[in-house]
């Protein structure tokens, strides 16, 4: 047997008249009782191939197992297609059956399904054609990441998804214990006695690699994390996820301004190289979903952004003459209404700088005022929060100060304070949040759907 051919590849194939053979899964069959269309999908693209089985050459046994969803394998005549919106197709000589779909239960049918529908099937979903281009799109995401970093001599760090710190959590961190839960060892107050547990302290999965990394960039100058975080926040919004990705660069020697111009590079050209190299998947989510998309897309990676201070952003806000849900003040937190006012306003995507310290992480720079620090928020159309970061502290005895003033463990940060004591610098880092960008560059309005097994709130199945 010849081995197969990736659909893919066949379908840009103009050596016309040659055997192939193609594997994939029926997405559709149509015909009548001389003849029968089939659309093979194999995933390599949004495009299925369409194959032509002359039902007399065949089995009538063969030709009705012959269902949607069933997985062939099918050897024949790559010809020029005659059907529109297709220009080569398969003449059938030779058609395995792999597996068969039973036609009564398979659940995925012609008709439209709701993406909620499709959540309770998401071992499923990836046979669809949206969730084929948004994980293919994923997944250039992805490779875009490594190479953008690559190109500029970054380090990639992996980071620990364990750990003891709980600095950052603030109390939306799940625990990771071999304890048994029903019956722990107990101290004499009646604690739970960590010292049992398997790493003789307590710990949790990781919100961010951040700490970690910057103990990297102070060795290896520019270093990036790309791995899985956790938040037991029980929000349940279309962009909060209980399990998801984050890539973490931190740079040596760059202040919030090369910060900034990194942030802001490094979106523009993630966007550039889905627009290239996706581009029949965006084409196929523009034209089902959202007839903007594309346009959002080239807007982004063309126009500057804005930069503006949170002092800045919430004068705006207080002159705007619009009335919020959430009141706008000077020291509270800016709301997704807030945000996307901002962006509207500015109709490109906004950066803000210098936020009030209280709302704010212990590790930001603060600033010479005694009251805003150098973070930054970037918003983007669509989805508000894509990017939080900041130029972080590298002072030891300011940040010590923080630390104590906000009650954190400082005990327990000895490590991370130990980078400021041995060869400080400046320097500066930012988290991206990889389903955020996703959620962007697809269009899907939840965040459910960009990443192939979400974990919210009472929902781990698969
Ligand atoms: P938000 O205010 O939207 O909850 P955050 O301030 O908690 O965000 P950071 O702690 O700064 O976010 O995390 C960095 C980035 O990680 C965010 O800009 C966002 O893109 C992403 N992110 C944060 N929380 C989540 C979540 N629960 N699910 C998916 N992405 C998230
Ligand atoms: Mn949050």
């Amino acid at each position: 047997m010849l081995s197969h051919t990736l659909i893919k590849n066949l379908l840009a194939s103009t050596t016309f008249g040659t055997e192939v053979n193609a594997r994939g899964w029926v997405r559709t069959r149509r015909g009548n009782k001389n003849i029968a269309f089939i659309a093979l999908n194999d995933g390599s693209t949004i495009h299925s191939i369409q194959v032509v089985a002359e039902m007399s050459k065949f089995s009538e046994d063969l030709m009705k197992k012959i269902t949607t969803g069933c997985c062939l394998s099918v050897t024949g005549d790559l010809v020029q297609s005659h059907g529109k919106g297709q220009t080569v197709e398969i003449q059938a000589k030779q058609v395995e059956i792999l597996g068969e779909a039973d036609a009564e239960t398979f659940p995925l049918q012609k008709k439209e399904h709701t993406m909620e529908f499709l959540r309770e099937i998401a071992h499923l979903r990836p046979r669809t054609n949206t969730f084929g281009a948004v994980f293919r799109i994923r997944h250039h995401l992805a490779f875009a990441i490594h190479k953008f970093f690559n190109d500029r001599n970054f380090y990639y760090l992996h980071t620990p998804i364990i750990t003891g710190s709980d600095a950052e959590g603030a109390g939306e961190m799940f625990h990771v214990s071999t304890l048994n839960a029903a019956n722990p060892p107990r101290n004499p107050d009646g604690s739970v006695n960590f010292a049992e547990d398997f790493f003789g302290k307590e710990t949790n999965l990781t919100v961010s690699g951040q700490l970690e990394g910057e103990l990297g960039a102070l060795a290896l100058g520019l270093i990036y994390t790309f791995g899985p975080t956790f938040r037991a926040e029980n929000s349940n919004t279309p962009r909060h996820l209980a399990e998801f990705w984050m890539i973490e660069p931190e740079m040596a020697f760059h202040d919030i301004n090369d910060n900034m111009d990194l942030a802001e590079e490094m979106l523009k050209y993630l966007v550039s190289y889905v627009l290239e190299h996706g581009a029949d998947d965006l084409q196929f989510l523009n034209d089902r979903y959202d007839k903007e998309l594309l346009a959002r897309l080239r807007s982004v990676t063309e126009k500057k952004f804005a930069r503006i201070t949170y002092t800045t952003a919430v004068d705006m806000l207080t002159t705007s003459g619009k009335t919020f849900e959430y009141p706008v003040k000077w020291g509270s937190d800016l709301q997704k209404e807030h945000e996307t006012f901002l962006v509207e306003k500015h109709n490109a995507p906004v950066i803000i700088t210098d936020y009030p310290r209280e709302i704010k992480a212990f590790y930001m720079k603060q600033n010479d005022d005694g009251k805003t620090v150098r973070g930054m928020d970037i918003l983007f159309p669509w989805i508000g929060e894509i990017i939080g970061g900041s130029q972080r502290e590298e002072n030891l005895e300011k940040l010590q100060q923080r630390i104590r003033e906000m009650k954190l463990p400082e005990k327990e940060l000895w490590w991370y304070l130990d980078t400021r004591k041995f060869g400080t610098c400046v320097h500066s880092g930012f988290g991206l949040g990889f389903e955020r960008l996703a959620l962007f560059v697809t269009g899907m309005s939840n965040i459910r759907d960009v990443i192939p097994f979400p974990r919210t709130p009472k929902n781990a199945e698969f």
